[in-house]
């Protein structure tokens, strides 16, 4: 077994303690996470903190050209790193799993890579000259979740160096091994102190919450945790990017086609095994056509390989923790117990590993924990509607307000139904698709801020204004 280090201003650094991290499908130990203390923190701070005094004043091509470096090795190492993240994570390799993130990552750091921010402009006239310039922060924490951690960390490092700044990471403690792996190979074509790791248990997040050396928080969790680091952030008055939960609502309208939307509602639910931000995590449908739509789903969801992360076969695997998979099957059952439908699924096998099957619930509604709450795993509740105004303001009706989709044939419909939806994006005839140059974010209580694109590489500057 693989004894994992901390990486610090370039360098592997031992720890004292490790703890082990389990493979989901089987239970195994993958390797030994180092838990950082600390002093540790506080080293990474003050190498990060060097590394910025040369970093900040790259040229925009200097800055681009080491995006591009990160994005060719980890392409040169995806298959090792889709590997050690499906046996930490538990996705498949194959599907909508460990490859497609590593692609993903690769995909995100080359746009990213290619994103400039010029000197705009405000005003040239007689009475003079005024400029914005965009300026690098200082040393940013990132602080990441256990569904997508190395496509995440990517979505951190990447903009925020590209700006100028330099990094600390922090990976969850459930997957924290890519993400030690992916800075090691950053650490490769980067500077000394450019991108450091420390990892360790959740008070390593709070403590580089109210780090007086740490500029920017980047943090991507649950919106409980999120309101921990702004409490934390306070006295340090540090500038926050909060990506948080989401309850996501889907609206079918009476004009959709059961059949041809049932593949895209399915992935939009369970891509990841519904263990995604912007998962379809409430799904509404219009009396008409409910038992059409339930039925497809069904028949979609029955053919869909969910078994051992490293095998090809394999389309979605298990939970990724204990503590999940209890939450999605006490959801379930206090669904079943309100007079939930439970039309697949909705028993755990209770055999080796972290293993909950695809379930989909009918004749659920607001008031059971399934629907109200973010239930982050691989069960869908199915809620009927008989009236549009009733829908949308129900659909509103949760603190998230992270992304909603409206599914019907006319598409004009569709987008005037999505307007009326509280939340950072909406699709139409889709759910959760994500591009890097379109910024993501939620409203409410799913977050401040956004990632992605301009808009996004923006969050990882300061504004100064030059009068000339
Ligand atoms: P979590 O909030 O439990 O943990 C996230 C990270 O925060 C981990 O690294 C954890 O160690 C750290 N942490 C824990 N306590 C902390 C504290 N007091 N201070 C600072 N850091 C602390 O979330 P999770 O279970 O890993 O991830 C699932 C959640 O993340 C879901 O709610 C999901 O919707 C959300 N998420 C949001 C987005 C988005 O873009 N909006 C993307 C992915 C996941």
């Amino acid at each position: 077994m693989k004894r994992y280090t901390l990486f610090i201003g370039g360098k592997p650094v031992e720890t004292v303690r490790h703890a082990d991290i389990l493979n989901p499908s089987t239970g195994d130990v993958v390797g030994a996470m180092p838990l950082a203390t600390v002093g540790d923190l506080d080293a990474a701070v003050t190498a990060a903190t060097a590394a910025f005094e040369k970093w900040q004043w790259k040229s925009s091509l200097e800055l681009a050209d080491a995006c591009r470096a990160i994005a060719a090795k980890i392409e040169e190492n995806s298959e090792d790193l889709a590997r050690l993240l499906t046996l930490e994570q538990g996705k498949p390799l194959n599907g909508l799993g460990s490859r497609f993130e590593i692609g993903g990552a690769v995909a995100w750091t080359r746009h990213t890579a290619e994103i400039e921010l010029p000197v705009e402009v405000l005003q040239d006239t007689p009475e003079g000259r005024v400029e914005l310039h965009r300026k690098p922060i200082g040393v940013v924490g990132s602080i990441t979740p256990w569904n997508w951690p190395v496509m995440i960390a990517c979505w951190h490092i990447i903009p925020a160096i590209r700006a100028g700044n330099t990094v600390i990471i922090k990976p969850s403690p459930q997957t924290p091994l890519s993400t030690i792996r992916l800075v090691e190979l950053m650490n490769e074509v980067l500077p000394a102190g450019v991108v450091n790791v420390v990892t360790g248990e959740n008070e390593i997040g709070a403590a580089m919450s109210a780090h007086p050396g740490i500029a920017k928080l980047t943090f991507t969790g649950s919106t409980s945790t999120g309101k921990k680091v702004m409490a934390n952030a306070v006295d340090t008055l540090k500038r926050l990017t909060l990506e948080l939960g989401g309850n996501d609502a889907g609206i079918v309208l009476p004009d959709a086609d059961p059949k041809e939307i049932a593949e895209g509602l399915f992935w939009g639910a369970f891509i990841n095994n519904g263990q995604t931000c912007a998962c379809l995590k409430r799904l509404y449908v219009h009396d008409s056509l409910y038992d059409a739509v339930c039925e497809s789903l069904v028949a979609y969801a029955a053919n869909i390989p969910v078994g051992d992360g490293l095998s090809e076969q394999s389309i979605l695997g298990p939970v990724q923790n204990r503590m999940q998979l209890d939450i999605v099957a006490s959801y379930v059952e206090d669904a079943r117990a309100k007079g939930g439908r439970v039309l697949i699924g909705g028993q755990s096998n209770g055999g080796t590993g972290y293993f909950y099957p695809i379930t989909i619930v009918a004749d659920v509604d607001h008031g059971c924990k399934l629907v109200d709450r973010e239930q982050f795993g691989p069960a869908l509740p199915i809620i009927r509607y008989s009236d549009l105004a009733d829908v949308i303001a129900k659909a509103n009706d949760n603190p998230a307000g992270l992304g909603g989709s409206v599914w019907g044939r006319d598409a004009a419909r569709a987008k005037q139904v999505a307007g009326q939806l509280e939340c950072g994006t909406v699709w139409i005839n889709k759910h959760g698709a994500i591009q890097p140059n379109a910024p993501f974010g939620g409203v409410k209580q799913s977050g401040i801020g956004v990632e992605f694109g301009v808009d996004g590489l923006k969050e990882f500057t300061t504004i100064q204004t030059v009068f000339c």
